[in-house]
């Protein structure tokens, strides 16, 4: 697999890891042991590029907190890999090994559970953006002053406010950016 220079994933460990030199919590490293296409990946994910199909990757845990104090430290950090899907982020080689030998049905399960509870997120996520941009371009086409008086007039105006924006992003005064606003997902998803 080719590797473009300056790219690497992103492993998000489950629990955080601990640097052996100041004690800082590290909750995320960046690898290059995969495709380094800038992936978040977390505990279940499949990963691709890897020369490991099962086994364990040494690598190693860059501390942030070291850096910044001027004493740059490097530990080793294991990645456990079975059948390409990443089953463990480890700093001790043997529970690296003890973890890699203990994968079962019930951490698949788990895993899939997580995957599709992602997956429905996202949908919903598109969703409610292609819904809100929708009525707004609705909006837009169709404004609610262009419509025509008579004795329908009103109840048409009531059905359609069922399907219309909320007032707090038609008064906005940019309610483009209200609807990206309300659409915006601080990104949770890789962390977790
Ligand atoms: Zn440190």
């Amino acid at each position: 697999m080719m590797r473009r220079m300056g790219m690497f994933d992103t492993i998000h460990a489950s629990k955080p890891l601990i640097c052996p030199g100041c004690g800082a919590e590290i909750r995320s490293l960046q690898t290059k042991e995969f495709d380094s296409v800038m992936a978040h990946i977390k505990l279940g994910s499949v990963v691709s590029g890897s020369s490991v199909m099962t086994g364990i990757v040494k690598d190693s845990l860059w501390c942030e907190a070291c850096f910044k104090a001027g004493k740059p430290s490097d530990s080793p950090v294991y990645l456990v890999i079975w059948h390409s899907v990443l089953a463990g982020v480890e700093q001790d080689l043997a529970k690296a090994e003890a973890r890699l030998s203990a994968v079962d049905r019930l951490d698949l399960i788990g895993w899939l559970d997580e995957a599709q509870r992602d997956a429905l997120r996202w949908q919903q996520r598109y969703w409610h953006l292609y819904r809100d941009v929708s009525r707004w371009h609705q909006h837009l086409t169709h404004p609610p002053e262009a419509d025509e008086p008579g004795e329908n007039a009103a109840r048409q105006r009531a059905f359609r406010r069922i399907f219309s924006l909320s007032d707090e992003i038609l008064q906005s005064p940019d309610p483009l950016a209200a609807i990206l606003a309300a659409n915006k997902h601080d990104d949770e998803d890789a962390q977790n």
